[in-house]
């Protein structure tokens, strides 16, 4: 299979060029795009808005025409926001699903290279192993004990083995390989395969519903009721007041549109989507949106050491035979071949021999291109050894066996080589090589074995043992009755950033947790070097964890921090004993297995590098970089996100509130209506807009990872939202009224009282839009220019206020007058009064706080 595989050469990228101009992307069609027109016009479907439209055109056809227009082009406005909101939403859901796409590695020009799959072309050779889905339809040229999972197609779902001698050589699209490896011709793609014919694909990102985005409908539904009940309670005692029953009416309707926080779960939807383009930027792709928000609930992180915290980048430090550990670096080490053959025949490299360095050259799995590196010079060398090599069998690597073995044929012989995890290959090992005899295994070497294994772990070196049996009779033998040879320690430094992330993670109140395959020692010493663990008491084996019953793990789990010689069933475990103590847990993995404890994590995090498709399918989020200093980051962003929904959902609301409060109140207290209809309308335009939206997008405060993860399912309106929102809401409401009542007072007509109401609520909602920017802190510490969006924002609004204030065609259309100076210490008092007590609070406690 190894000899196959160099010799092909895949098509050239000409080739492939050509190809796809003919048969086209490598994707099914699901022609269930969603046309912009169709978004625009889903911004009029709500009832409130017909009526109100109905209303004007009503007026427009008895008098007031300019009114009626006027109303209809702020409804436009409106609509034109919502659309931009949301097909800005739709757009980056799109790009999503396509970064989300599967690859395939694919041999061109010689060369094997990872393509996204809709790169594929009849005639690509691809190359598949466990855990792949089959990217097209294609031809088996040569496997190594593939079984495919079929169930997709057929609905069963016993594994279906395949051959490339057999008349059941074909692989279809969407099919998973359960185990083994093959070469395969793709023969087929996108809407020509039987896939395309069953033209079925699953949709995720879509369907997800996010159930924050769920809740707030809801509410959005409760409000919409009290709402309307407050609006008829206005046009109703308006109307017993005498005052134009129709007015009224287009007054209450009005006063319906402006304060029905339609907006509320398109906005939470943009909020989302732009956090998961935020996220992306930081190397984390999210693949269900729902993640989103439940990442900043995060209170453990579950990772994996290989290529997660550490770099991934492997280089043998030290080799033990002969009842000695040479040192790389330092010495010059006697020959082994026997141990070379392990290491090197046993091995799933591949090469590109074109390639003049062999660090370029060698393609595959660190682990097995470090050992590669160790044993040769240059490519040549490798060809040597390697390019006669008859492997007739081969056992692949999993992280439940934890080792590999080939067999070849050497002459007359079937020798068989093996390696993996010491533990095992001791288990299975019979017999001992010392220079060149073969021995037997007695307990005193064992001890010697152990001994080293225990030296080089601790040394934070990840370790491979080899052995070797000849004479194999029967591929059932192959890895029975052994004969140990060596040791190989390899070390695979922590990633620089990991150490800060770490810390970042125990400040934030999240605990990270390592599980990894590797020996004890070695997990313990890389654990130790990154501060996940403190000391050797917090790490625990596969094995000693096979004698604790559930409970027991329950009860004991707090207790450890690094998990080690763990196989992927025990990962399950460890994610279920998390979650049953109250746990929101995040948990990596890669490998096929790996998949069951990705999905019933919380948050299920795959890795983008070398993980599989099958767990990337079952995972909420994809690390592109495989780094858990990128976990992190998509956890922080998480907070950043939800604080800004926070942040968005209290600003909305309270001036909301603070409008149907300013009308409530003046009718109650038998005032004249201190707003008309299309004022109102103008508030909703100039204040709901876009400063929500830039609240959205603001930059994370300072102290986001201080604090502890909160609780899932914790009401959005928790930790005192709701009484802010209502002691705001109330207090733009009267500091309106006051205003209007100001106007009054001093004797100015009701339009110059109305501006005065009309500006207020506005400036107050203006001012109040900064303070939403932080909870803990005032708007004299919060630094203005950190979101340029917002303060954009607001400019505009006050540019629409001054527009309708002082340019006379608009004055006609919104019955505003113009304000004098002292008119604007009036607005500008009732308008900051509140934001600047409630701040000077704020500021003089919190001055005491860092004081103390
Ligand atoms: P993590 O779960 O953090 O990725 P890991 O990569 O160390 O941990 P595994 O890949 O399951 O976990 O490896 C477990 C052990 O198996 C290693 O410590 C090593 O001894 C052995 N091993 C790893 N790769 C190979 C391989 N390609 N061939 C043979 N043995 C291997």
């Amino acid at each position: 299979m190894v000899n196959e595989t160099k010799l092909l050469e895949g098509l050239t990228e000409e080739d492939a060029r050509i190809r796809m101009e003919r048969y086209g992307l490598n994707i099914l069609s699901n022609g269930k795009k969603v046309s912009a027109i169709k978004i625009f016009l889903e911004q009029f479907n709500d009832f409130i808005i017909w009526v109100l439209i109905g209303a004007t055109i009503i007026s427009g056809f008895m008098n007031e025409r300019a009114d009626a227009i006027t109303i209809l082009i702020i409804v436009v406005m409106n609509a034109v926001l919502g659309f931009i909101q949301e097909y800005k939403t739709e757009k980056s859901l799109e790009a999503l699903k396509k970064l989300a796409a599967p690859t395939a590695k694919v041999k061109r020009n010689g060369k094997l290279k990872v393509v996204s799959a809709e790169e594929l072309v009849p005639g690509d050779i691809v190359i598949l192993e466990s855990g792949d889905r089959v990217p097209a339809d294609c031809e088996i040229i040569s496997s190594n004990n593939i079984l495919v999972d079929e169930s997709l197609l057929t609905g069963e779902s016993v594994g279906v083995e395949k051959d490339s001698e057999d008349k059941n050589n074909n692989l279809y699209m969407g099919t998973i390989v359960l185990t083994g490896k093959a070469i395969a011709k793709v023969i087929c793609t996108g809407m020509n395969t039987e896939m395309g014919r069953i033209a079925n694909m699953l949709d995720d990102i879509e369907n997800e519903k996010s159930p924050l985005k769920e809740k707030l409908a809801h509410l959005g539904k409760i409000l919409v009721v009290i709402c309307i009940v407050v609006c008829a309670v206005v046009t109703i005692m308006g109307i017993l007041r005498g005052q134009n029953a129709y007015e009224m009416f287009l007054l209450g309707v009005s006063l319906a549109v402006a304060a029905i926080p339609e907006g509320l779960p398109a906005i939470v939807t943009v909020a989302l989507a732009l956090g998961v383009s935020k996220m992306l930027k930081r190397n984390a792709l999210i693949r269900k949106l729902p993640a989103v928000e439940t990442l900043g609930c995060t209170s453990i992180i579950c990772s994996d050491k290989t290529g997660t915290l550490t770099e991934n980048k492997m280089t043998v430090k030290a080799i033990f035979f002969n009842g000695k550990i040479y040192n790389l670096d330092e010495e010059n080490i006697p020959e082994n071949t026997m141990l070379k053959k392990a290491f090197t025949y046993c091995n799933d490299c591949n090469f590109n021999f074109r390639s003049d360095n062999l660090k370029e050259g060698v393609l595959g799995s660190p682990t097995e291109a470090a050992l590669i590196q160790a044993y040769f010079r240059n490519l040549d060398d490798v060809k040597k050894f390697l390019g006669a090599v008859d492997k007739v069998e081969e056992i692949p690597f999993n992280s439940d066996r934890k080792m590999m073995s080939v067999l070849v044929k050497e002459g007359a012989k079937y020798n068989s080589y093996v390696k993996g995890a010491p533990e095992r290959i001791i288990d299975r090992c019979k017999y001992i090589w010392i220079n060149g005899e073969v021995r037997l295994f007695t307990e005193s070497y064992k001890k010697s074995v152990l001994k080293a294994l225990d030296d080089m772990s601790y040394k934070a070196l990840r370790c491979v043992a080899g052995a070797y049996k000849e004479k194999v009779s029967n591929k059932i033998h192959m890895e029975k009755e052994l004969i140990f040879i060596g040791i190989a320690g390899m070390i695979d430094p922590p990633r620089k950033e990991i150490k800060d992330a770490v810390l970042k993670c125990k400040i934030a109140g999240i605990k990270p947790i390592m599980i990894t395959g590797d020996h004890k020692n070695t997990a313990y010493a890389i654990g130790k070097q990154v501060d996940i663990c403190k000391n050797k008491d917090e790490v625990i084996t596969g094995k000693e964890l096979d004698d604790l019953s559930d409970k027991d793990l329950e009860k004991n789990i707090e207790n450890y921090t690094v998990f080690a010689r763990v196989t992927p069933k025990h990962k399950l475990r460890i994610v279920k004993a998390f979650k049953k103590g109250a746990h929101i847990v995040a948990m990596t993995g890669d490998g096929v297995n790996d998949a069951p404890a990705v999905k019933e994590a919380d948050i299920g995090i795959s890795m983008g590098i070398s993980g599989t498709d099958v767990t990337k399918e079952a995972s909420a989020m994809i690390l592109l970089d495989d780094n858990f200093a990128t976990i992190v980051a998509a956890v922080e962003e998480g907070r950043v996100i939800y604080n800004n929904i926070r942040k968005f959902i209290r600003y909305l609301l309270s001036c909301n509130l603070g409008e149907v409060l300013t009308m409530f109140l003046s009718s109650l207290f038998y005032l004249e209506n201190p707003l008309l209809p299309i004022q109102i309308l103008f508030v909703n335009l100039a204040t709901d807009g876009l400063p929500a939206i830039a609240l959205g997008v603001d930059p994370k405060d300072e102290d986001i990872m201080l604090e502890r993860p909160r609780r899932k399912g914790e009401s959005i309106f928790s930790r005192g939202l709701s009484e802010k929102i209502i002691i705001r809401g109330a207090l733009i409401g009267i500091c309106t009224v006051f205003s209007f009542v100001a106007g009054k007072y001093y004797n100015m007509n009701l339009d110059t009282s109305r501006t005065l109401a009309l500006s207020t609520l506005v400036m107050s909602q203006l001012i109040h839009v900064f303070e939403c920017r932080s909870e803990n802190h005032s708007i004299f510490e919060i630094k203005l220019f950190t979101n340029l969006y917002l303060v954009g924002a607001v400019g505009i609004s006050i540019a629409m206020l001054l527009c309708i204030l002082y340019i006379p065609f608009l004055q006609n259309i919104f019955h505003t007058m113009p304000l004098s100076l002292p008119q604007w210490l009036i607005v500008v008092f009732f308008s900051s009064i509140i934001s600047f007590i409630n701040s000077l609070y704020i500021f003089i406690g919190n001055s005491k706080k860092n004081g103390r």
